[in-house]
């Protein structure tokens, strides 16, 4: 190995206070860097907070090249099935990480990179920052002892980069544990303020997202449609073969139109009656049309039981006219995926 020479690095940068600190500390040694972000389905962050947005002002602010990477159908796979298993939800932690590192490793042979960079702070999160399950995720992408934690580092045995003088291990902290004071003073004294997408915002962490995802996966439709729609409504599993799901507000109806595929029925209240959209998936035939229809119809303000409700294929134009009756809320509980 080439010693005392500053190499290359590849920065994982989440957008998270922790990953812009690494990034900014290792920067300021002078090292090349590539910041790489992944995004996916189940980030919680969007909008103007969205954690990608926020990697692109922190590798601005920093001055780094940025890469943002969506992670696709083997990224479903692997939730699906988890070698080693899920967090408290359905957080697949170690295998997420040995997947994004594996990226990175090819990465930074294709870049000429020489090692990896994470935010992590040992025995900060319960699952993938304990010294064992850091252990198993550098062996088993390939990356061992060619990972960084700058935050992290002195309590940590010498990596190749720091015994190699790649970066300066004096430089480097020895912060420990969910205490995130320290973090918050670094950042002020490195001047990076702008961080709003909080450690952990991610989806698989929720518990009541993971209860749909779970059902998703027992009845094998997860996809990345599929997995965007579980973001929005209330979600009703009528059969193991239908779906119905419910807009909230104005901007979960519209994303429900957005969503719904050429097989799915839409469901919206007549014309002089306003109220969510609903989204049917899977196998139906009329009884199922009328549950579902009788369901939304409870979420719809009006006077009257009886509810006029036009379905159809969001393409054709042709659409049929339901006499919804409003559903007891208990009836619904028994539907509902919460
Ligand atoms: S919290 Fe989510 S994104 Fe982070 S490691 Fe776990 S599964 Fe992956």
């Amino acid at each position: 190995m080439e010693k005392d020479k500053k190499k290359k690095a590849i920065v994982m940068l989440s957008g998270g206070l922790d990953s812009s600190l690494a990034l900014k500390m290792v920067t300021d040694q002078g090292i090349d860097v590539l910041a790489l972000h992944f995004t996916s389905s189940f980030c919680r962050c969007d909008g103007a907070n969205a954690c990608g947005s926020t990697a692109r002002k922190v590798s601005g602010f920093v001055g780094t090249e940025l890469k943002i990477v969506r992670v696709g159908q083997d990224y479903l796979d692997l939730i699906r099935n988890p070698k080693h298993g899920y967090g408290k939800n359905m957080n697949p932690c170690i295998d997420c990480r040995i997947h994004k590192f594996k990226y990175a490793r090819k990465m930074m042979n294709e870049i000429g990179a020489s090692f990896i960079v994470t935010g992590e702070v040992l025995g900060q999160r319960p699952m993938s920052q304990h010294k064992r399950a850091m252990m198993i995720i550098e062996k088993e992408s390939g990356l061992e002892r060619l990972i960084v934690r700058p935050l992290s580092a002195k309590i940590m045995a010498p990596t190749i980069p720091e015994e190699n003088g790649w970066i300066d291990r004096e430089k480097l902290l020895a912060f420990h544990g969910r205490n995130r004071t320290p973090q918050i003073k670094l950042a002020e004294d490195l001047g990076i303020n702008d961080y709003p997408c909080p450690a952990g915002g991610c989806l698989l962490t929720d518990s009541a997202f993971s209860r749909r995802l779970k059902d998703l996966i027992e009845y094998g439709t997860l996809d990345i449609n599929n997995a965007e729609l579980l973001k929005v409504g209330r979600h009703l599993r009528i059969t193991p073969d239908f779906k119905f799901v419910i807009g909230r507000n104005e901007k979960e109806n519209d994303i429900l139109t957005v969503l719904a595929q050429e097989d799915d029925i839409v469901f919206e209240p007549k014309e002089d009656v306003s109220g969510p959209t609903g989204l049917g998936r899977g196998k139906w035939d009329e009884k199922m049309m009328n549950i579902a229809a009788n369901a939304m119809a409870r979420y719809i303000k009006s006077d009257t039981d009886e509810i006029e409700i036009e379905v159809g294929k969001k393409s054709d134009p042709k659409k049929t006219v339901i006499l919804a009756k409003k559903m007891e809320d208990n009836e619904i509980k028994k539907m509902m995926l919460v």
